[in-house]
């Protein structure tokens, strides 16, 4: 059976920064994943040590610019920051989480993950510009970034009944 990473906070667990867990809107589909013993949940920020709840963060450009280009892959590469609102940089702790996420997925052999999308770790197909001012841009986080980079087939939280119907179908 193929084992599916997935996002602590989906499964009702209230880790985001605000004190909140994620609806994802197919309960009854995560509910029979985990029945199965499919799942392995990881908080990727609070893995690493980040409470909750916490200041919002936001990938950054290095300098004072905004760049609407920047995402989780240049934060991985050096290229960008995450920024917390109070302008503390927590890149390395986002740069930790993302490793440790990849080498869990690969302990448990997931060669899917469903993260939420919109946060600057789990986002996979949207995450917020950097302006902290609630504009969202295309583009990736940090764990979802390095994921992709390993070979995990990274999907949002709107895609489980689409990855569901993939996983029936082998
Ligand atoms: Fe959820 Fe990921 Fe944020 Fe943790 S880091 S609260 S798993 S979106």
């Amino acid at each position: 059976m193929d084992k599916v990473l997935i996002s602590a906070c989906l499964l009702g667990r209230p880790l985001r920064y605000n004190g909140t867990a994620k609806a994802s809107g197919a309960d009854t589909i995560l509910d029979a994943w985990q029945a199965q013993g499919r799942l392995v949940a990881i908080c990727p920020e609070v893995a690493v040590g980040f409470p909750t709840p916490r200041p919002p963060a936001e990938i950054a450009a290095l300098g004072d610019e905004l760049n609407a280009a920047l995402q989780g892959a240049d934060v991985l590469a050096g290229r960008a920051a995450v920024l917390e609102k109070t302008g503390r940089d927590v890149s390395d702790l986002y740069r930790r989480a993302a490793r440790d996420t990849v080498q869990l997925a690969a302990r448990h052999g997931c060669r899917h993950a469903v993260l939420t999308d919109g946060s600057p770790s789990c986002g996979s197909s949207f995450i917020y510009d950097g302006s902290f001012a609630g504009v969202t841009k295309a583009g990736m986080g940090t764990t979802a970034a390095a994921l992709r980079q390993a070979g995990v087939r990274v999907w949002a939280e709107t895609e489980i009944t689409a990855l569901n119907a993939l996983l029936a179908d082998q």
